[in-house]
């Protein structure tokens, strides 16, 4: 018996959210794992068997979230956020595993930064897993040696190329060739395309081995003399119907849902179905923060109802804000992909309550403020996210918006399911016992200067919410209280489990 008390604890008189539904009753922790789920008071015993004993006065005791999308920096960056503040965001915002993106710098990209950036002797307070970021040339021997490091996937962004196509695509293409170098270098052109291709199908090969998910930043590069000139055509166009984010819409249109979103999930689609016409054999693609209705539509016409393993993450500031909203300063909304029209973004929403996408990433993209007070067109893209993303979306659960189910299935289940992060996502018995307790309370608003994260500013300033995040525990250790802050940093690295 009193070994068993040593590591034991009870959660009790709260609203459970397990096996799909919520059910009033406890929990017991046994050594850092939920050891038994039970309906109604617990039996007295209990009160005496366990270490200690917390009463969650009927709150709800959801599974920690997990955000398999933030940017932690640290590293050079850590004048941005480092592994501890990135990680006290996380914790207080209720998140209690974290997945984070490669482009720091130095890149996750090789076996040597991914181990440098797992450095024991950082101090973190909620788990930590990284993305790998590729190398020029898709070099498939590293990726292989990274895999092995523990990686959740492999991400590409639009810059990413397996050579350096574009630019020689243009060298290609001069108008005042003689017919015959002009033919040539089409030829050469071509045969450079090959080879991109080939390394594509290769890449989308390597990962369905490795039982890799691949991630897309849906995004076409553009060359800079396009956006720009597509920058000044939207400035014109806001300047001339007035808008009040006259930069915010120049920004979308730059980057567009149709040439630039889309095509890029088209291209993606191609080459899976070209490399892998029998979808059980193809890698898990999943695309991060789709800004559009039209884009899931097609994703899912495409490759889910086909059977093809992929998924859909939406972010927060595509399902609520829009370009003509109001924001402290215009670059503190400049994102990418960038925020769309109040009727998209509306409609990005009905399809998150209609259970066509899978995961909400927050997308935690902390700059310095300097970087964001820039002029618009030198300002940096992307802002933190990390404190407020999923009271953001728990708010719409206390307005009717969203389904509890709905907000535990994008914000636990499924991130932990797709990206293969074992005992997570879940209260059930054998899981780990990562929890959040959260409760509705009277409406109040965002102010940045409360973000528990290095950067003290956000585009949600004034938000109303209607929640608070009043406990969390990870591994069945109380490590946030709203009233005692932070109790203990016992953050994890996460490794994949290599199959
Ligand atoms: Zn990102």
């Amino acid at each position: 018996m009193s070994e068993n008390k040593i590591d034991s604890r009870l959660i009790y008189n709260t609203k459970v959210f397990t096996k799909g539904r919520v059910q009033f009753g406890y929990v017991l922790i046994r050594d850092k794992i939920i050891s038994e789920i039970g309906e109604g008071s617990p039996p007295k015993t209990l009160f005496k068997d366990t270490k200690s004993q917390f009463d969650c006065k009927k709150a709800f005791l959801l599974p920690g979230f997990i955000d398999t999308h933030v940017h932690l920096r640290d590293f050079k960056q850590s004048y941005k956020e480092t592994l501890e503040t990135g990680s006290k965001a996380a914790i207080s915002g209720g998140f209690t595993t974290v997945l984070t993106m490669p482009n720091t710098i130095p890149p996750l990209s090789t076996v040597k930064n991914i181990r440098e950036y797992f450095d024991e002797k950082k101090i973190f307070y909620c788990n930590i897993g990284v993305f790998a970021g590729v190398k020029e040339g898709f070099d498939l021997e590293n990726l292989e040696k990274i895999s092995k490091e523990g990686v959740f996937g492999i991400k590409i962004y639009p810059g990413d190329k397996s050579q350096d196509l574009p630019l020689k695509w243009i060298d290609g293409w001069k108008n005042d060739l003689e017919p015959e170098e002009f033919f040539a270098s089409i030829k050469k052109v071509l045969s450079k395309f090959q080879n991109e291709y080939a390394n594509w199908e290769k890449l989308f090969k390597f990962a369905t081995e490795l039982n890799l998910p691949i991630l897309f930043h849906p995004e076409l590069p553009r060359f800079p003399q396009v956006l720009e000139f597509f920058y000044k055509q939207g400035k014109k166009i806001a300047l001339h119907e007035g808008k009040i984010n006259p930069n915010l819409y120049a920004h979308h249109v730059a980057h567009p849902i149709y040439q630039n979103e889309i095509a890029n999930i088209e291209m993606i689609i191609l080459f899976l179905r070209k490399f892998h016409p029998d979808p059980k054999n193809a890698p898990h693609v999943h695309f991060v923060h789709v800004s559009n209705p039209d884009a899931i539509k097609i994703i899912n016409t495409a490759l889910r109802q086909e059977g093809y393993p992929c998924s859909i993450e939406v972010s927060p500031h595509h399902m609520l804000l829009n370009y003509d909203m109001e924001f402290p300063l215009e670059s503190f909304a400049k994102v990418l992909v960038p925020l769309r029209s109040q009727e998209t973004q509306q409609c990005l929403f009905k399809t998150v309550q209609e259970n066509l996408i899978d995961t909400i990433g927050s997308d935690h993209a902390p700059h310095s403020l300097e970087e964001k007070s820039r002029k618009f067109e030198e300002a940096a893209s992307g802002f933190p996210s990390l404190d407020f993303a999923a009271q953001i979306i728990l708010t719409q659960f206390f307005n009717n918006k969203l389904k509890l189910e709905q907000v535990v299935s994008y914000l636990s289940t499924q991130p932990a399911k797709i990206f293969n992060i074992q005992n997570k996502g879940s209260i059930k018995v054998g899981f780990d016992a990562d929890f959040v307790v959260v409760n509705e309370v009277n409406p109040y608003l965002i102010k940045g200067e409360n973000a528990q994260g290095m950067q003290k500013w956000t585009p949600w300033e004034n938000f109303e919410l209607k929640t608070k995040i009043i406990k969390v525990f990870l591994s069945g250790t109380e490590v946030y209280d709203s009233d005692l802050g932070f109790l203990e940093a016992n953050g994890k690295f996460l490794k994949r489990l290599i199959k």
